[in-house]
Protein backbone atom coordinates (compact mmCIF):
# COMPACT_ATOMS: atom_id res chain seq x y z
CA UNK A 1 0.00 0.00 0.00
CA UNK A 2 1.18 3.46 -1.31
CA UNK A 3 1.68 5.88 1.82
CA UNK A 4 -0.31 9.17 1.86
CA UNK A 5 1.54 11.88 -0.20
CA UNK A 6 -0.62 14.81 1.49
CA UNK A 7 -0.72 16.17 4.92
CA UNK A 8 -3.70 18.11 6.00
CA UNK A 9 -3.52 20.38 9.60
CA UNK A 10 -6.08 21.70 11.74
CA UNK A 11 -5.49 24.62 13.60
CA UNK A 12 -8.55 25.46 15.59
CA UNK A 13 -8.06 28.55 17.38
CA UNK A 14 -9.80 32.15 16.42
CA UNK A 15 -9.63 35.44 17.50
CA UNK A 16 -13.56 35.95 17.43
CA UNK A 17 -16.16 33.62 16.28
CA UNK A 18 -18.31 34.15 12.52
CA UNK A 19 -21.78 34.01 12.95
CA UNK A 20 -22.31 31.32 10.12
CA UNK A 21 -19.49 29.24 11.72
CA UNK A 22 -20.04 25.64 12.13
CA UNK A 23 -16.72 24.42 11.54
CA UNK A 24 -14.04 22.81 14.75
CA UNK A 25 -12.80 25.97 16.20
CA UNK A 26 -12.18 27.56 19.44
CA UNK A 27 -11.84 30.78 20.85
CA UNK A 28 -7.94 31.80 20.54
CA UNK A 29 -6.22 31.48 24.26
CA UNK A 30 -2.40 30.80 24.26
CA UNK A 31 -2.43 28.44 27.56
CA UNK A 32 -4.59 26.20 25.61
CA UNK A 33 -2.78 26.99 21.91
CA UNK A 34 0.85 26.04 23.30
CA UNK A 35 -0.59 22.71 25.08
CA UNK A 36 -2.03 22.12 21.34
CA UNK A 37 1.22 22.06 19.47
CA UNK A 38 2.83 19.92 22.09
CA UNK A 39 -0.18 17.45 21.06
CA UNK A 40 -0.15 18.47 17.26
CA UNK A 41 3.55 17.75 16.75
CA UNK A 42 3.27 14.39 19.33
CA UNK A 43 0.14 13.07 16.26
CA UNK A 44 1.71 14.34 13.76
CA UNK A 45 5.75 12.65 14.33
CA UNK A 46 3.42 9.38 15.33
CA UNK A 47 2.51 8.51 11.23
CA UNK A 48 6.28 8.48 10.36
CA UNK A 49 5.82 10.53 7.34
CA UNK A 50 8.29 10.14 4.21
CA UNK A 51 7.61 11.94 1.06
CA UNK A 52 4.76 14.25 0.76
CA UNK A 53 3.80 16.30 -2.27
CA UNK A 54 1.32 18.84 -0.10
CA UNK A 55 0.79 20.28 2.91
CA UNK A 56 -2.19 21.97 3.98
CA UNK A 57 -2.54 24.04 7.16
CA UNK A 58 -6.51 24.81 8.07
CA UNK A 59 -8.54 25.90 10.56
CA UNK A 60 -10.20 27.45 12.51
CA UNK A 61 -7.48 29.94 12.22
CA UNK A 62 -3.75 29.43 11.80
CA UNK A 63 -2.95 33.05 11.71
CA UNK A 64 -4.20 33.32 14.79
CA UNK A 65 -1.46 32.48 16.57
CA UNK A 66 1.34 34.26 18.41
CA UNK A 67 4.41 35.34 16.77
CA UNK A 68 6.35 32.63 18.31
CA UNK A 69 3.68 29.94 18.55
CA UNK A 70 3.07 30.31 14.70
CA UNK A 71 7.06 30.11 14.54
CA UNK A 72 6.87 27.17 16.61
CA UNK A 73 3.60 25.57 14.30
CA UNK A 74 6.34 25.81 11.09
CA UNK A 75 9.04 24.32 12.75
CA UNK A 76 7.05 21.33 13.86
CA UNK A 77 5.86 20.76 9.84
CA UNK A 78 9.42 21.73 8.57
CA UNK A 79 11.05 17.91 8.66
CA UNK A 80 8.24 16.83 6.17
CA UNK A 81 8.22 19.92 3.87
CA UNK A 82 11.30 18.43 1.81
CA UNK A 83 10.44 18.02 -1.53
CA UNK A 84 6.71 19.24 -0.92
CA UNK A 85 5.47 20.99 -4.46
CA UNK A 86 2.30 23.03 -2.44
CA UNK A 87 2.18 24.03 0.89
CA UNK A 88 -0.68 25.92 1.50
CA UNK A 89 -1.37 28.21 4.46
CA UNK A 90 -5.27 29.54 5.49
CA UNK A 91 -4.96 32.90 6.79
CA UNK A 92 -7.36 35.85 7.51
CA UNK A 93 -6.71 39.23 5.88
CA UNK A 94 -6.35 40.94 9.54
CA UNK A 95 -4.01 38.40 11.17
CA UNK A 96 -1.61 38.28 8.25
CA UNK A 97 0.89 40.43 9.43
CA UNK A 98 4.33 41.20 7.43
CA UNK A 99 5.94 39.36 10.32
CA UNK A 100 3.84 36.01 9.75
CA UNK A 101 4.48 36.43 6.24
CA UNK A 102 8.31 36.77 6.16
CA UNK A 103 7.88 33.63 8.43
CA UNK A 104 5.40 32.02 6.05
CA UNK A 105 7.84 32.81 3.05
CA UNK A 106 11.23 31.53 4.68
CA UNK A 107 9.54 28.52 5.98
CA UNK A 108 8.56 27.97 1.80
CA UNK A 109 5.06 28.41 1.98
CA UNK A 110 3.72 28.94 -1.72
CA UNK A 111 0.63 29.24 -1.58
CA UNK A 112 -2.12 30.59 0.95
CA UNK A 113 -5.81 30.64 0.84
CA UNK A 114 -7.47 34.26 2.59
CA UNK A 115 -10.90 33.92 4.09
CA UNK A 116 -12.40 36.73 2.43
CA UNK A 117 -16.33 36.06 1.83
CA UNK A 118 -17.29 39.96 1.23
CA UNK A 119 -15.41 42.78 0.02
CA UNK A 120 -18.42 45.09 1.57
CA UNK A 121 -18.35 46.29 4.88
CA UNK A 122 -21.84 45.61 5.88
CA UNK A 123 -22.08 42.00 4.90
CA UNK A 124 -18.14 41.37 6.87
CA UNK A 125 -20.17 43.59 10.02
CA UNK A 126 -23.46 41.35 9.87
CA UNK A 127 -21.28 38.08 9.93
CA UNK A 128 -18.73 39.35 12.36
CA UNK A 129 -15.62 39.03 10.14
CA UNK A 130 -12.99 41.52 11.53
CA UNK A 131 -11.24 42.48 8.15
CA UNK A 132 -12.09 45.10 5.54
CA UNK A 133 -11.61 44.99 2.08
CA UNK A 134 -8.82 47.54 2.78
CA UNK A 135 -7.04 44.75 4.63
CA UNK A 136 -7.62 41.95 1.53
CA UNK A 137 -5.61 44.12 -0.71
CA UNK A 138 -2.78 45.05 2.08
CA UNK A 139 -2.33 41.67 2.44
CA UNK A 140 -2.40 40.40 -1.14
CA UNK A 141 0.19 43.03 -1.87
CA UNK A 142 2.46 42.37 1.53
CA UNK A 143 2.37 38.51 0.07
CA UNK A 144 3.42 39.34 -3.56
CA UNK A 145 5.88 41.73 -2.06
CA UNK A 146 7.45 38.08 -0.40
CA UNK A 147 6.99 36.25 -3.69
CA UNK A 148 4.11 34.68 -2.87
CA UNK A 149 1.40 34.78 -5.50
CA UNK A 150 -0.46 31.80 -5.51
CA UNK A 151 -3.72 33.16 -3.57
CA UNK A 152 -6.91 31.70 -3.16
CA UNK A 153 -9.76 33.57 -1.79
CA UNK A 154 -12.76 31.94 -0.24
CA UNK A 155 -16.09 33.55 -1.41
CA UNK A 156 -19.45 33.33 0.49
CA UNK A 157 -22.61 33.44 -1.67
CA UNK A 158 -25.95 34.41 0.21
CA UNK A 159 -25.17 36.10 3.24
CA UNK A 160 -26.80 38.68 5.07
CA UNK A 161 -27.36 41.88 2.44
CA UNK A 162 -26.52 40.06 -0.56
CA UNK A 163 -27.48 41.51 -3.89
CA UNK A 164 -26.64 40.78 -7.36
CA UNK A 165 -25.07 44.42 -7.29
CA UNK A 166 -22.96 43.39 -4.15
CA UNK A 167 -21.93 40.16 -6.40
CA UNK A 168 -20.58 41.88 -9.28
CA UNK A 169 -19.10 44.21 -7.30
CA UNK A 170 -16.87 41.54 -5.16
CA UNK A 171 -15.87 39.81 -8.19
CA UNK A 172 -14.61 43.03 -9.57
CA UNK A 173 -12.92 43.68 -6.35
CA UNK A 174 -11.26 40.48 -5.83
CA UNK A 175 -10.25 39.86 -9.78
CA UNK A 176 -8.56 43.32 -9.82
CA UNK A 177 -5.84 41.73 -7.13
CA UNK A 178 -3.33 39.51 -8.01
CA UNK A 179 -5.29 36.04 -7.08
CA UNK A 180 -5.36 33.25 -8.73
CA UNK A 181 -7.78 31.05 -7.28
CA UNK A 182 -11.40 31.52 -6.26
CA UNK A 183 -13.60 29.17 -4.01
CA UNK A 184 -17.09 30.32 -3.96
CA UNK A 185 -19.43 28.43 -1.42
CA UNK A 186 -23.09 28.65 -1.02
CA UNK A 187 -24.36 29.67 2.74
CA UNK A 188 -25.32 27.17 4.49
CA UNK A 189 -27.26 27.82 7.86
CA UNK A 190 -26.43 25.35 10.67
CA UNK A 191 -28.09 25.08 13.85
CA UNK A 192 -26.40 26.84 17.00
CA UNK A 193 -24.70 29.51 14.55
CA UNK A 194 -25.54 33.27 15.79
CA UNK A 195 -27.41 33.27 12.12
CA UNK A 196 -29.30 30.54 12.60
CA UNK A 197 -30.47 31.86 16.43
CA UNK A 198 -31.34 34.90 14.36
CA UNK A 199 -33.75 33.23 12.35
CA UNK A 200 -31.89 34.12 8.88
CA UNK A 201 -32.45 31.62 5.61
CA UNK A 202 -30.50 30.14 3.14
CA UNK A 203 -30.81 31.60 -0.17
CA UNK A 204 -33.29 29.88 -2.34
CA UNK A 205 -32.28 26.99 -5.22
CA UNK A 206 -33.17 29.45 -8.04
CA UNK A 207 -31.81 32.65 -6.65
CA UNK A 208 -28.44 30.31 -5.64
CA UNK A 209 -28.05 29.31 -9.17
CA UNK A 210 -28.88 32.54 -10.74
CA UNK A 211 -25.78 33.36 -8.75
CA UNK A 212 -23.27 30.33 -9.93
CA UNK A 213 -24.14 31.55 -13.16
CA UNK A 214 -22.89 35.14 -12.37
CA UNK A 215 -19.81 33.82 -10.97
CA UNK A 216 -19.42 31.13 -13.09
CA UNK A 217 -19.61 33.81 -15.97
CA UNK A 218 -18.05 36.81 -15.04
CA UNK A 219 -14.68 34.62 -13.97
CA UNK A 220 -14.79 32.84 -17.27
CA UNK A 221 -14.66 36.05 -19.02
CA UNK A 222 -11.56 36.91 -16.59
CA UNK A 223 -9.81 33.69 -17.46
CA UNK A 224 -10.56 31.75 -14.80
CA UNK A 225 -11.00 27.77 -15.47
CA UNK A 226 -14.22 26.17 -13.57
CA UNK A 227 -12.49 22.98 -12.62
CA UNK A 228 -14.41 22.19 -9.29
CA UNK A 229 -17.87 22.63 -8.54
CA UNK A 230 -17.01 25.41 -5.71
CA UNK A 231 -13.42 26.48 -7.10
CA UNK A 232 -12.00 28.49 -10.14
CA UNK A 233 -8.43 28.97 -11.11
CA UNK A 234 -6.01 30.30 -13.60
CA UNK A 235 -4.70 27.88 -16.17
CA UNK A 236 -2.08 25.53 -13.81
CA UNK A 237 -3.55 27.16 -10.65
CA UNK A 238 -5.62 24.35 -9.56
CA UNK A 239 -4.89 23.58 -5.84
CA UNK A 240 -2.76 20.57 -5.49
CA UNK A 241 -3.98 19.41 -2.43
CA UNK A 242 -7.31 19.25 -3.18
CA UNK A 243 -6.94 17.28 -6.16
CA UNK A 244 -5.50 14.36 -3.99
CA UNK A 245 -9.42 14.47 -2.21
CA UNK A 246 -10.70 14.50 -5.68
CA UNK A 247 -8.78 12.03 -6.99
CA UNK A 248 -9.48 10.08 -4.02
CA UNK A 249 -6.14 9.81 -2.99
CA UNK A 250 -5.31 9.07 0.67
CA UNK A 251 -3.94 11.89 2.91
CA UNK A 252 -2.91 12.33 6.45
CA UNK A 253 -5.35 14.21 8.70
CA UNK A 254 -4.23 15.80 11.72
CA UNK A 255 -4.95 18.09 14.15
CA UNK A 256 -8.58 18.79 16.28
CA UNK A 257 -11.80 17.27 14.44
CA UNK A 258 -9.25 16.15 11.61
CA UNK A 259 -10.13 13.51 9.05
CA UNK A 260 -7.66 11.23 7.39
CA UNK A 261 -7.46 8.44 4.49
CA UNK A 262 -4.85 5.99 5.12
CA UNK A 263 -4.65 2.39 3.88
CA UNK A 264 -8.37 2.27 2.52
CA UNK A 265 -9.46 3.49 6.33
CA UNK A 266 -11.16 6.95 6.48
CA UNK A 267 -10.73 8.16 10.31
CA UNK A 268 -11.97 11.19 12.32
CA UNK A 269 -10.11 13.11 15.04
CA UNK A 270 -11.98 13.55 18.17
CA UNK A 271 -13.07 17.53 18.51
CA UNK A 272 -12.95 17.36 22.25
CA UNK A 273 -9.94 19.58 23.09
CA UNK A 274 -9.57 17.61 26.54
CA UNK A 275 -9.31 14.50 24.81
CA UNK A 276 -6.91 15.92 21.77
CA UNK A 277 -4.31 16.94 24.47
CA UNK A 278 -4.54 13.65 26.59
CA UNK A 279 -3.08 12.26 23.01
CA UNK A 280 -6.53 10.28 22.02
CA UNK A 281 -6.43 11.79 18.71
CA UNK A 282 -8.96 9.59 16.76
CA UNK A 283 -12.60 8.95 17.51
CA UNK A 284 -13.84 7.17 14.39
CA UNK A 285 -12.29 4.44 12.06
CA UNK A 286 -14.05 3.40 8.98
CA UNK A 287 -12.50 0.32 7.04
CA UNK A 288 -13.91 0.54 3.91
CA UNK A 289 -15.04 -2.31 1.70
CA UNK A 290 -14.20 -2.32 -2.19
CA UNK A 291 -17.96 -1.19 -3.23
CA UNK A 292 -17.57 1.79 -0.79
CA UNK A 293 -14.02 2.34 -1.78
CA UNK A 294 -15.76 2.69 -5.58
CA UNK A 295 -18.57 4.65 -4.08
CA UNK A 296 -15.98 7.42 -3.02
CA UNK A 297 -14.36 7.11 -5.98
CA UNK A 298 -17.08 8.13 -8.39
CA UNK A 299 -18.41 10.68 -6.00
CA UNK A 300 -15.64 12.29 -5.80
CA UNK A 301 -13.81 11.98 -9.12
CA UNK A 302 -16.86 13.64 -11.02
CA UNK A 303 -16.61 16.50 -8.50
CA UNK A 304 -13.35 17.98 -10.43
CA UNK A 305 -13.50 18.09 -14.79
CA UNK A 306 -9.54 17.82 -13.74
CA UNK A 307 -9.79 14.41 -12.54
CA UNK A 308 -12.82 12.79 -14.21
CA UNK A 309 -13.61 9.48 -13.70
CA UNK A 310 -11.84 6.44 -15.74
CA UNK A 311 -14.18 3.61 -16.80
CA UNK A 312 -10.87 1.17 -17.14
CA UNK A 313 -9.75 2.55 -14.21
CA UNK A 314 -12.85 2.06 -11.94
CA UNK A 315 -12.95 -1.16 -12.91
CA UNK A 316 -9.27 -2.26 -12.77
CA UNK A 317 -9.22 -0.68 -8.78
CA UNK A 318 -12.79 -2.17 -7.91
CA UNK A 319 -14.22 -4.53 -10.12
CA UNK A 320 -16.68 -1.98 -11.24
CA UNK A 321 -18.26 -2.21 -14.33
CA UNK A 322 -20.19 1.03 -15.56
CA UNK A 323 -20.62 -0.52 -18.78
CA UNK A 324 -24.18 -1.71 -16.86
CA UNK A 325 -25.40 1.67 -16.61
CA UNK A 326 -24.01 2.55 -20.23
CA UNK A 327 -27.77 3.56 -20.94
CA UNK A 328 -28.02 5.96 -18.18
CA UNK A 329 -24.59 7.54 -18.90
CA UNK A 330 -25.40 7.70 -22.93
CA UNK A 331 -28.86 9.62 -21.43
CA UNK A 332 -26.54 11.90 -18.66
CA UNK A 333 -24.39 12.75 -21.58
CA UNK A 334 -27.07 13.39 -24.53
CA UNK A 335 -28.70 15.66 -21.62
CA UNK A 336 -25.45 17.55 -21.89
CA UNK A 337 -24.51 16.69 -18.49
CA UNK A 338 -21.38 14.33 -18.92
CA UNK A 339 -19.11 14.21 -21.57
CA UNK A 340 -16.87 10.72 -22.09
CA UNK A 341 -13.15 11.17 -23.14
CA UNK A 342 -11.82 8.53 -23.79
CA UNK A 343 -12.61 6.55 -21.51
CA UNK A 344 -13.04 9.04 -18.56
CA UNK A 345 -16.30 10.81 -17.57
CA UNK A 346 -16.24 14.33 -16.83
CA UNK A 347 -19.17 16.85 -16.00
CA UNK A 348 -20.32 19.61 -17.39
CA UNK A 349 -21.11 22.88 -15.90
CA UNK A 350 -25.00 21.77 -15.82
CA UNK A 351 -23.70 18.38 -14.58
CA UNK A 352 -21.75 20.05 -12.08
CA UNK A 353 -25.78 21.81 -10.64
CA UNK A 354 -27.24 18.44 -10.07
CA UNK A 355 -24.15 15.66 -9.18
CA UNK A 356 -25.84 14.37 -6.67
CA UNK A 357 -28.40 13.11 -9.06
CA UNK A 358 -25.86 12.24 -11.88
CA UNK A 359 -24.19 10.40 -8.90
CA UNK A 360 -27.15 8.48 -7.29
CA UNK A 361 -27.50 7.19 -11.11
CA UNK A 362 -24.05 5.45 -11.15
CA UNK A 363 -23.57 4.20 -7.80
S1 LIG B 1 -12.44 32.35 10.94
FE1 LIG B 1 -13.18 30.49 9.89
S2 LIG B 1 -13.08 28.86 11.42
FE2 LIG B 1 -12.88 30.81 12.52
S3 LIG B 1 -14.94 31.29 13.18
FE3 LIG B 1 -14.65 32.32 11.21
S4 LIG B 1 -15.37 30.86 9.67
FE4 LIG B 1 -15.10 29.75 11.60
Amino acid sequence: MNKPSSLYIHIPFCETICDYCDFAKLQYFRMFAVKYLKALKQEIDSYNIEELKTIYVGGGTPTALENDLFLELLEIIKPYTKGVQEYTFEANPESLSEEKIKLLSKYGVNRISLGVQSTDEKVLKAINRQHSYEDVKRAIATLNRYKIDNINVDLILGLPHSSETLLRRDLENLTSLNIKHISCYALTIHPHTVLYNQGFKEMDDDLMRKNYDIVHNFLKEKGFIHYEVSNWCKPNYESLHNLTYWKNEQYYGCGLGAAGYIDDTRYKNTINLDKYLNGEFIVEEEKLTKKDLATYEIMLTLRSIKAGLSLSLIKDKYGVDLSKKSDEIKTLINQGYLTLERDTLFTTYEGMMILDQIILKLI
